[in-house]
């Protein structure tokens, strides 16, 4: 029996009737099967177990137990739930046939049996056994699988409209098997209410024109939680070519929606204040960008930086900085979008992105404006709302933002030079004060390409001995003396020409080069005027400019001891000029500056005063020597009753503080003999002199100066 892998089946013959009993033995073990016997119901389920059938003869008449009542047993028992039974009945004993399946009988034989038959029919009812066991499992993996994969399956008859649910599509679609029809309509009212009309489209399309196709959407599932799902479907024909079922597949994506997501946000979202990061900016940008090429839009990008940012790192701490930044950046949102759109996880195109660029500085796009006038109008909000007052632990902290506006397609048609003109439009807004916004435009870029052309040739100026000073005499007025010089200096260069200092020196300022170029001002100045007291020439002092920067370095006082050391120059030959400004801003650490200087002996002198916010009652904390009044005040004074009123003040003031004072850009009579009329000390301007070079200035000294025996004998050579 069973040819194919010669398997023995046991066979129980449960039935009193010992002839029965016997004849099955004989003829069934001929067969191949195992057979063994019960004589009732009640003996077959003592010794069932230890058996284990593979198939059971079972009479209807027995005593004890008879053989409906054992069938029911057996079909209650998991293990014999699915073993073949085969009743015996009476012949035309219907009601008992009837009865048999009831119970759970598989088939039924009536006596008296054809054996030879029988066997035959015991072997297709063991093979269709095996076939729906083996349904069964496949059936049981095939659900275990779904469940596992979070994933159901349908099936549409195109002709019927009807469809079936596999078991885990139901639980999917949060629905109960027996509750709904398994319809199109069923799986439609459980999507989101978003997603309905794309899904309906979808199937739509699919039953139109069949073909392999998906769609993701959401699945709003019975208790109101929300499902990521993808759906796949595919047509299957019939031999004419005609399209019979769409099957599909439904999977739940959630969790990996969810993974995915984190992922996404990990790449593209900055931590600290969740914006958009650079790499989603620029992608955002390119999107946007191509939208506006094809539609002739306008795309403006604003680029943002805090003034200042440092010094609140430096006062309050990384931790407050990093509040501001965060705090910032909801203001930025608030600022630009004028509803509050909650946070989305995966990018929604928007009209608007704001994206941190990293440190202090943010970049903004707007896609829905129409002109540049829009675009400032948002620029401008940002700079109300941010200069607001932050409260951050207890600590009230003031930020201002610098911005710059580039707009596609005045300003380039591509992220990077949207977002490098957006750049310097920023930095010429810082540059312009801080605190206020600037739209690029071609000039800008002209300007800045300028200033960088100025600013490589200015790195090779020193090497290159492009660098020259000119001193411009300075008088005494009390006794006619020219006693002192301003040093000044001139740049030419081979391909820009004489650049005036107005132009070249807040570049090195910007860039830092002033440091250097400062000290060999410095140094120059001090080796050139020891020369000429060398030659015996008289003056009491050579200044010097000292930029902000030069001065504020710990090591600059040292730096001024060395440079007159190496020179020989006596210190109080040489006078240091400061702008007031620089007062203003760090008293403590000038305070300290001026005194070692002081220290040194060198003499100190506040440079175009007059311009700057300190005070004159400040002054007297400070261990200066002279005033330098401003020329805008000179210029006025001879017609101006204001500007000489100023001017007598600040002599005045001056003098009560024993500062000696200078009154710079004098350039008619009339104005020198108001000087001299109102006491003031010294004057230097081009109606005595312009600034000279060194040659030019030796002469004015040969003519000038009072000179000791030296510089006779140099007189009269020149
Ligand atoms: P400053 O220190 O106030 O120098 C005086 C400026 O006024 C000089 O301009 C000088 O040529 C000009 N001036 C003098 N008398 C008159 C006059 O009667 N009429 C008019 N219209 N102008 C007069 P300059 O040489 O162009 O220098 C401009 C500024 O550049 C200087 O202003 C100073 O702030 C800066 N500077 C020049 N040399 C240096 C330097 O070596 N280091 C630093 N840090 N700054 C320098
Ligand atoms: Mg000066
Ligand atoms: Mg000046």
């Amino acid at each position: 029996m069973n040819e194919e892998n010669n398997k023995r089946y046991k066979v129980m013959i449960i039935d009193d009737n010992d002839t029965i009993r016997m004849l099955a033995q004989e003829f069934l073990s001929q067969e191949g099967f195992i057979v063994s016997e019960a004589v009732n119901g009640l003996q077959a389920l003592e010794i069932i177990d230890s058996i284990g059938p593979d198939i059971i003869l079972l009479d209807v008449e027995m005593p004890e137990l008879n053989g409906f009542e054992t069938c029911i047993r057996l079909r209650t028992s998991v293990q014999y739930r699915s073993t073949p039974i085969l009743m015996l009945t009476g012949l035309d004993d219907s009601q008992s046939i009837d009865r048999a399946f009831t119970v759970g009988a598989t088939e039924f034989a009536t006596k008296p049996l054809n054996w030879t038959l029988l066997r035959h029919r015991l072997r297709y009812m063991l093979r269709a056994s095996e076939t729906i066991n083996q349904l069964g499992e496949s059936q049981h993996s095939l659900v275990a699988a779904q469940r596992i994969a979070q994933m159901g399956n349908w099936r549409l008859d195109v002709t019927t409209g009807l469809m079936e649910y596999s078991e885990h599509l139901y639980t999917l679609l949060g629905i109960q098997v027996d509750q709904s029809p398994s319809t199109f309509d069923t799986l439609l009212s459980s999507v989101h209410s978003e997603d309905k009309d794309s899904v309906q489209l979808w199937i739509d399309e699919a039953r139109k024109s069949p073909q392999e196709s998906n769609i993701d959407h959401r699945i709003i599932n019975g208790d109101s939680s929300v499902l990521n799902v993808t759906q796949q479907l595919e047509p299957e024909y019939d031999s004419n070519g005609e399209v019979i079922f769409l099957h599909g597949i439904v999977q739940d994506v959630t969790e990996r929606r969810k993974a995915e997501d984190k992922i996404f946000h990990l790449a593209y979202y900055d931590s600290l204040t969740d914006l958009p990061n650079r790499e989603l900016f620029k992608s955002e940008l390119d999107r946007v960008l191509a939208n506006a090429i094809e539609n002739a839009g306008v795309v403006a990008v604003l680029f943002i930086d805090l003034d200042d940012f440092k010094k609140v790192n430096d006062t309050f701490g990384h931790c407050v900085g990093d509040q501001l930044l965060q705090k910032v950046s909801r203001r930025l949102e608030n600022s630009v979008r004028r509803i509050d759109a909650p946070h989305c996880k995966r990018y929604d195109t928007q009209d608007e992105v704001i994206a941190r660029m990293g440190g202090d500085e943010y970049t903004i796009l707007l896609s829905s404006i129409n002109n540049a006038k829009e675009a400032e109008q948002v620029a401008s909000r940002i700079l109300q709302n941010l200069s607001k007052p932050y409260k951050i632990d207890s600590n009230d902290v003031f930020t201002s933002p610098s911005v710059g506006i580039a707009l596609y397609p005045d300003s380039g048609d591509t992220a990077d030079e949207l977002l490098k003109n957006a750049d310097m439009a920023m930095y010429c807004a810082k540059r312009g004060g801080k605190n206020l916004y600037m739209t690029h435009d071609r000039e800008m870029s002209e300007e800045v390409q300028r200033r960088h052309k100025l600013d490589s040739q200015l790195r090779g100026a020193i090497d290159r001995g492009e660098l020259h000073l000119h001193y411009q005499p300075q008088q005494n007025l009390s006794n006619g003396l020219m006693d002192g010089m301003e040093v000044l200096l001139r740049w030419n260069n081979v391909e820009l020409g004489n650049v005036p200092p107005f132009v070249f020196i807040p570049i090195a300022e910007e860039s830092g080069l002033i440091v250097a170029i400062g000290e060999w001002v410095m140094r120059t100045a001090c080796y050139e005027a020891k020369q000429w007291l060398n030659d015996g020439f008289i003056f009491s002092r050579v200044a010097v400019n000292i930029s902000v920067l030069q001065f504020l370095r710990p090591d600059f006082p040292d730096l001024v001891a060395s440079i007159l050391e190496e020179s020989g120059l006596e210190p109080n030959s040489l006078e240091l000029e400061i702008t007031e400004s620089l007062l203003a801003v760090d008293t403590e650490h000038a305070v300290q500056t001026l005194r070692k200087l002081k220290a040194i002996g060198v003499q100190l002198s506040i440079d175009d005063f007059g311009t700057g916010y300190s005070s004159l009652s400040q002054l007297k904390n400070y261990p200066i020597d002279r005033l330098k009044i401003d020329k805008s005040f000179i210029d006025g004074i001879a017609f101006n009753v204001e500007d000489a009123a100023i001017v007598n003040a600040i002599i005045a003031m001056a003098k009560s503080m024993k500062l000696k004072v200078l009154a710079e850009g004098v350039e008619t009579v009339e104005q020198l003999g108001y000087l001299k009329e109102n006491h003031c000390d010294e004057v230097q301007g081009f109606f005595l002199s312009h600034p000279l070079p060194k040659d030019d200035m030796r002469h004015f000294l040969i003519t000038h100066s009072i000179s000791t025996d030296n510089s006779k004998d140099q007189r009269k050579s020149a």
